[in-house]
């Protein structure tokens, strides 16, 4: 800011939004009653209190904030962008038969195999409009089919995110779009990376990481050659691991070691694995993840029905833990607070009644935000959930109740004790995208698209028919 005369003139900005309570998850968590935001461009150029941002800076346009909280915009760490039409239809399917367990083995992969491009490209529009009506404002794909149609409905929604293609090269059953061969699989890879390095769809808004979905499906050669890719291109993978006792005893019968032994034993446990799940680690493993920094993301959804998730030893022994779903197939919800909301229920169970002293206030928010972009980053630290993207939660609609922010002893768990995400918009700073465009407007649309198509009524006719490891023999009978 340039002083003139004693005076400092006003700094300059295309939007300021204000009148919000501003919770920042800075290092000193600073919440502001009152307060203001002001982004030039696609970066916040000053925060502070709303009536000081009348002399101290000067916009193109304003927006008003009054009777919401301006956050950083949450990141969903693990997401199924392919399984967004599934939603709600495995629990249809218990009501005919028993489940097949595990699901994601007989059920996600098969349905993943049926999608064409375009399916992918609807089923993103929806996740992702989804999710930024939630206040998500970046994601990381967990590894399925038509990884670039994701990343197109990413950059038509005005999201951010990595996408990653689903990696397979061994096993007997799986459908034959999802199975391929080593090379195959590390060149499909590694291309998709590069395709979407750099500035398409905006400034480093998009773009894709490698992925082995797990080590029961992927082999010792290819886990070996992505370990080495993911150094020299400095990227992530993104994989399952320590989600289930049948791949701990896989890991164990076959190689003598658990998971994460497994991969350190390979060379790819590093600082470039993103772990989902990571539930059921040894104290070994849990010494190995310390050592090597793989990241992690808790999927509270689903994990504590695998066994007690140490998040919070995580957390607090130098692991980079972000929240994810799982996807919309998973528990239906796409909602990162709610995702919190039971991580700090998990992890206070877990803490046996030392409630205050196991779980902060706020510290879930930190969590999602802020770590799970320490999580995801392993590029830079401008993605993910800061600069411009901002998420504004409606306080009523956030806490049940209209106090405002300020008066609460610790705002920062009003956001962080919040059910649903419900009314939360995101501020998109995109060009893509006008400012103040209602999220709801694009998932209606999407919807409509998807309709259109019948996608909902084919869902419905195909899953059954890949309902089993022999699914694959029995559609070949069928055609
Ligand atoms: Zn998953």
């Amino acid at each position: 800011m340039a002083k003139t005369m004693g005076a400092v003139a006003p700094l300059k900005a295309d939007l300021l939004l204000s009148g919000c309570d501003v919770v920042t998850i800075d290092g000193k968590n600073r919440v502001i009653p009152d307060g203001a935001v002001a982004v030039r461009g696609n970066k916040i150029v000053w925060i502070g209190k709303a009536s000081a941002a009348k002399r101290s800076v000067k916009a193109t346009s304003t927006i008003d904030g009054s009777g919401q909280i301006a956050m950083p915009g949450l990141i969903d760490a693990h997401v199924h962008t392919a399984q967004t039409l599934l939603r709600g239809k495995i629990a249809e399917i218990d009501k005919r038969r028993p489940v097949k367990i595990p699901v994601w083995w007989n059920y996600y992969v098969p349905f993943e195999a049926m999608l064409t491009d375009e399916d992918v490209y609807l089923s993103g529009l929806l996740c992702y409009a989804n999710m930024i009506s939630v206040g998500t404002t970046c994601f990381a794909e967990a590894g399925g089919p038509h990884p670039d149609a994701m990343a197109r409905a990413a950059v038509d929604t005005g999201i951010r995110g990595f996408v990653s293609l689903n990696t397979i090269d061994q096993g007997e059953h799986w459908p034959k779009t999802m199975i391929t061969t080593t090379r195959k699989a590390l060149d499909g890879n590694v291309g998709l990376v590069k395709r979407w390095a750099g500035t398409k769809g905006g400034p480093d808004r998009v773009q894709a990481t490698l992925s082995l979905r797990q080590i029961m499906t992927c082999t010792p050669e290819l886990i070996k050659a992505m370990g080495e890719a993911a150094r020299a291109l400095d990227v992530k993978i993104h994989a399952h691991l320590c989600e289930g006792v049948y791949e701990i005893d896989y890991s164990l019968a076959k190689f003598g070691k658990r998971p994460a032994e497994y991969l350190q034993s390979l060379g790819a446990l590093d600082r470039h694995m993103h772990c989902a799940h990571s539930v059921l680690l040894s104290e070994n493993e849990m010494d190995l993840y310390i050592k090597h920094r793989p990241s992690v993301c808790h999927c509270a959804f689903g994990n504590y029905a695998i066994g007690p998730h140490r998040l919070l030893e995580m957390w607090r022994r130098g692991i980079d833990v972000g929240l994810g779903t799982d996807g919309a197939a998973s528990w239906g919800s796409l909602d990162i607070f709610q995702v919190a909301h039971m991580a700090r229920v998990g992890q206070q169970a877990e803490a046996q009644g030392h409630v205050e002293g196991a779980v902060g206030p706020g510290c879930m928010q930190q969590v999602a935000g802020r770590e799970g972009e320490a999580a995801l980053c392993a590029q830079g630290p401008h993605l993910g959930g800061t600069g411009a993207r901002i998420a504004r939660v409606y306080r009523h609609r956030v806490a049940g109740v209209q106090e405002r922010a300020g008066q609460l002893a610790v705002p920062a768990a009003h956001v962080d004790h919040a059910r649903r995400g419900e009314g939360a918009q995101e501020l998109q700073q995109e060009p893509r995208l006008p400012l103040q465009e209602p999220p709801a407007h694009v998932s209606g649309e999407a919807e409509r698209v998807a309709g259109g198509r019948g996608l909902d009524v084919r869902v419905f006719q195909l899953v059954p028919r890949h309902h089993g490891p022999h699914a694959s023999a029995r559609r070949r009978a069928e055609q």
